[in-house]
């Protein structure tokens, strides 16, 4: 497994609509294996594959935190949302590719989501809490969307304007 540079916003490939995938092959095992490794190494609790610079529809994630109990890493081709609750919750949520900016963001406290595994087999799960808001996280970038969009316009344009700063002063070294 290697791991992979993660793009910083703002950055066009994070603005795509990705392109879902037609099939499995062992390219796209491999890319979902390192995005487990950058995603753990970052360390991070879920990553899409257009942060990674590929606008595929593959996300992964592992929102297990308490320490002593098991990870559970999921790795989700062409995942879909298929029903969400009218109940809602606020997280705070921050993002790999926007590091160290964190917003709150209201979602469906409850969503179904179907997806197909690392074995080609389709899956289909509730998730609620973290993991909820997670899976929705990472599906909103295969759409080209980012948590930032669901802040309010003044914060969300400070926030752009440090990752410019911040990607001006990476670049610099
Ligand atoms: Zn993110």
């Amino acid at each position: 497994m290697t791991k992979r540079p993660i793009l910083i916003h703002p950055d066009p490939r994070l603005k795509k609509v990705s392109a879902p995938v037609p099939d499995l092959s062992d390219d796209l095992r491999r890319l979902a294996d390192d995005m487990l490794e950058t995603m753990y190494d970052a360390p991070g609790i879920g990553l899409a594959a257009p942060q990674v610079g590929v606008n595929t529809r593959l996300i992964v994630l592992d929102c297990v935190k308490a320490e002593g109990e098991a990870p559970r890493p999921l790795i989700m081709f062409n995942p879909e949302i298929i029903a969400s609750s009218d109940e809602r919750s606020v997280y705070e949520e921050g993002c790999l590719s926007i590091p160290e900016q964190y917003g709150e963001v209201e979602r469906p406290a409850e969503v179904s989501v179907r997806w197909i595994d690392r074995n080609g087999h389709e899956q289909q799960e509730d998730f609620a809490g973290l993991w909820a808001t997670c899976v929705q996280h990472e599906i909103d970038h295969l759409d080209g969307k980012l948590f930032i969009d669901y802040l309010k316009p003044l914060r969300r344009q400070l926030i752009t304007r440090r990752m410019q700063k911040l990607k001006r002063e990476r670049a610099r070294v």
